[in-house]
């Protein structure tokens, strides 16, 4: 007995045909049993659509992006918990970038050498972004608080 594809079947052929890129369309004479095996066929061809999990955000410390050698300070807020990217404006202070944290490679970290260095020809302490004032401070290239903290 010619039992035909219920509406159900050719519903769910039409959706997997769809996502599976190829054109949609169910034989009339299609039966029952065809249906079900023609499902269990297009759900092999139907790639899952792959989960993106964001990168893991880098950790707390100054980073230099190497694209175009702007600096960053990545911390975490007190108030939201959330970590993010501050710029480092080269006269001192800070400034924004939306999104920044999500630019900065672990590998972009910079050392406390690597801070000294960058403080000793900007004058500025690449930690808080202040001005090194200080004789002691310009030598090494880092404010003192920063320098027994870091
Ligand atoms: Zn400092």
């Amino acid at each position: 007995m010619f039992q035909p594809a219920t509406e159900r079947q050719i519903s769910y052929i039409t959706a997997l045909q769809t996502r599976a890129g190829i054109p949609a369309g169910v034989p009339t004479s299609l039966t029952t049993s065809e249906a079900s095996a023609l499902i269990q066929k297009l759900k092999g061809e139907v790639t899952p659509v792959a989960f993106t999990t964001p990168a893991p955000l880098v950790a707390e410390g100054v980073y230099r992006r190497s694209a175009d050698g702007a600096m960053f300070r990545v911390q975490t807020s007190r108030d939201s918990g959330n970590r993010y990217a501050k710029l480092l404006l080269v006269g001192g202070g800070w400034g924004y970038e939306k999104g920044a944290i999500y630019t900065l490679k672990a590998d972009e970290r910079l050392s406390v050498a690597e801070l000294s260095a960058w403080g000793l020809t900007t004058g500025v302490c690449a930690i808080c972004g202040k001005l090194l004032s200080t004789a002691e401070s310009v030598a090494r290239g880092i404010g003192p608080v920063c320098a027994s903290r870091y």
